[in-house]
């Protein structure tokens, strides 16, 4: 008898499998078993996914884009059953996932609007010319087609905006890619739920079956089947520094290697310079303390480095920030791996000579219970102790003061790559600082001013990437329309015969796209 009625949960006639427990976060307690895919099955999957790669790759745009809207449709339509599981597995209040979910089903409608209007494709046409002289040129005609099937792995911090049918499904799909999503551990029920929404959405607009499949696992070698399938290629991965760069070394060394988009660590420096401080001391103090802590500090845009210049208004703004820490409640982070790895990366800083705790938040309620930390630490201790600027994922913040512009410069210098620098300035602060700006643009994907780096908007404009070790590839963006340019690669035809050449390439532009013809952007049909 299974317990539960899908194919993931343990049922009693296969009790050989390696099964798993989904946990709540907040009260230690197990309460549902999840059976873990053997690489077998996520072989079969991985096959399908192929097959159905040939036939989902012809769809329309209007049927793929009604097909990511369903999958919204779908998961709006498990109500508050998929809310209340999520939040039992993840510790994620329920206000937080609601809104959570308005992203995830935003996203996707996006994603629809886009490949309904097309353009993405980047349609290039350079019009043959015979008389050209010395040589005639060619007919080129270039445009994006999709990878092929493409591997997933679910975050443990956005249940439903980067798992299973988060941004990376839904740039792959939108992009007329295939998918296989790894769950994540953390949250198997939710991710069931939602994998079966898609499946659900999959039938109902007439996609070929396995365009979908999700698997469930907690053991290294049932991702890595997926990320060395032969029939994968490409992969999206939010996570660790560890399980990315793993993951990472494992696709380059495949007999064919394949890209991988890994969302790693960040730090995301925040710089409060000495004219900003003057004019709102106050309300930076609040907004940053209110980021760090935001979620229990789990969060990939968390600011965990406040980097000021040392003076008396310095030394008062990191006190008044130590007092919002102070005030801040603990909360239950995702797994108690997480919690662990939150403990072990304070006691890393907390050791480190010369890190001195400004204040600590409340008490922890439970044993997966985080709390605030704020710590501080003279700006050599910084430049010998580059670690000191790696992510202690939770709500802790380490603050340095330079001694004066030019050590902050050299700071700025030393950084690896991050998703996010944020700047806290006057315009008198801008120029004088202008070559903050300049480094910065060689360090993170994203620059904030006088804002606070939590808070991924999901728009055309937006990127969250950044250099590694933020990211496994800095040229890409895992929020945004621009993700669905991971999945795709430019196919180039050259005096190709009109009725062969893709619809987006033709002569009379039948989806009215824009296009760059012979240098110039117009959606105009050219001549036949
Ligand atoms: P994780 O340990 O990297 O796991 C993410 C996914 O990757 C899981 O499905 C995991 O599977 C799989 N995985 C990990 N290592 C693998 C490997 N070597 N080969 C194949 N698959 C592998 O991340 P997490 O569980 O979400 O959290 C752990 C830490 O990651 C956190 O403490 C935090 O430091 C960091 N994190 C950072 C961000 C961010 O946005 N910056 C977000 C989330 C987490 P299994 O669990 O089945 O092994």
């Amino acid at each position: 008898m299974s317990l539960f009625n899908n194919n993931a949960l343990i049922s009693d006639s296969q009790p050989e499998a390696r099964t798993f427990p989904a946990i709540n976060p907040a009260t230690g307690e197990s309460f549902a078993t999840y059976t873990e895919s053997t690489p077998e099955e996520v072989d079969q999957m991985i096959q399908k996914a192929e097959k159905a790669f040939n036939s989902y790759r012809l769809k329309s745009a209007e049927a793929r884009a009604t097909f990511l809207e369903r999958i919204g449709e779908e998961i709006v339509a498990l109500g508050d059953a998929l809310i209340n599981l999520c939040s039992q597995e993840t510790g994620l209040p329920v206000q937080r996932l609601v809104g959570e979910r308005g992203r995830t089903v935003g996203q996707l409608r996006l994603f629809a609007e886009l490949i309904r209007e097309g353009s993405w494709v980047n349609a290039r046409i350079d019009q043959a010319q015979p008389e050209r002289k010395p040589l005639p040129r060619s007919d080129i005609r270039q445009m994006l087609l999709p990878l092929g099937p493409v591997g997933v792995f679910g975050a443990s911090n956005f249940p439903f905006a980067f798992s299973v049918a988060g941004g990376d499904t839904a740039s792959a799909l939108a992009a007329s890619c295939t998918v296989v999503a790894k769950a994540h551990p953390a949250h198997p029920g939710t991710s069931e739920m939602v994998g079966n929404a898609i499946i659900k959405a999959t039938q109902a607009t007439g996609m070929p079956e396995g365009v979908f499949s999700f698997f469930q696992g907690t053991s290294v070698e049932v991702g890595m089947a997926m990320v060395q399938h032969p029939l994968i290629k490409a992969i999206g991965f939010t996570g660790s520094y560890q399980g990315g760069t793993a993951i990472f070394a494992a696709a380059a060394n495949r007999p064919e290697p394949i890209p991988v988009y890994a969302e790693m660590g960040s730090t995301n420096p925040v710089f409060v310079l000495p004219r900003a401080l003057q004019e709102r001391a106050t309300t930076i103090a609040q907004g940053l303390a209110a980021s760090a802590t935001l979620g229990v500090g789990q969060f990939c845009t968390n600011p965990g480095l406040i980097l000021g210049v040392k003076s008396p208004e310095t030394e008062a703004f990191i006190e008044e920030t130590g007092t919002h820490f102070k005030a801040a409640k603990a909360g239950t982070m995702l797994t108690p791996g997480i919690k662990k790895a939150y403990d072990s990366g304070l006691e890393r800083l907390r050791a480190v000579d010369g890190v001195t705790l400004v204040a600590q938040g409340a008490a922890p309620e439970g044993a997966c219970s985080g709390t605030a930390y704020f710590l501080q630490a003279p700006a050599h201790t910084l430049l010998n102790h580059p670690e000191l600027s790696e992510e202690v994922f939770g709500p802790s913040s380490l603050a340095v003061m330079a001694a004066d512009k030019a050590e902050l410069l050299q700071i700025a210098e030393n950084l690896h790559g991050h998703l996010t620098a944020t700047i806290h300035a006057t315009p008198a602060d801008l120029q004088e600082y202008s070559d903050l700006i300049r480094i910065l643009e060689r360090k993170v994907g994203r620059i904030l001013f006088n804002g606070f780096p939590t808070g991924v908007e999901v728009s055309p404009a937006m990127f969250h990437g950044g250099p590694f070790p933020a990211t496994s590839d800095s040229r890409s963006t895992s929020v945004g329309t621009g993700a669905i340019y991971r999945f795709a690669r430019p196919v180039c035809y050259q005096d190709f015969p009109a009725p062969a050449l893709p619809e987006a390439l033709q002569n009379n532009n039948p989806l009215n796209i824009w296009r760059l013809v012979d240098g110039q952007f117009t959606k105009d049909k050219l001549s036949t």
